[in-house]
């Protein structure tokens, strides 16, 4: 199965992204992951933990993940 990507241009449109650009943007984002790794001594989205909250002020219901080792967002619900 195979998902198309797109990104976004300087002038606001969406335009399909070729392969080569794709595995650029998963090596930049890999090599992203292990600097941080590096940084912090563990992998953020290896440690996930559910969070939940209830803002007050508008009533919504924020959820998502976070690292459970330094609290950094993984993913938002
Ligand atoms: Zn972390």
């Amino acid at each position: 199965m195979s998902v198309t990507h797109y990104k976004q241009t300087p002038d606001g449109d969406w335009v399909e992204m070729t392969a080569e650009e794709v595995q650029a943007s998963e090596q930049e984002g890999n090599r992203e992951r292990e600097e941080k790794a590096k940084e912090k001594g563990h992998y953020c989205d290896e440690n996930p933990q559910h969070y939940g909250f209830e803002d007050e002020e508008s009533g919504r219901w924020y959820h998502g993940q976070e690292c459970s080792i330094c609290g950094e967002l993984i993913h938002t619900g």
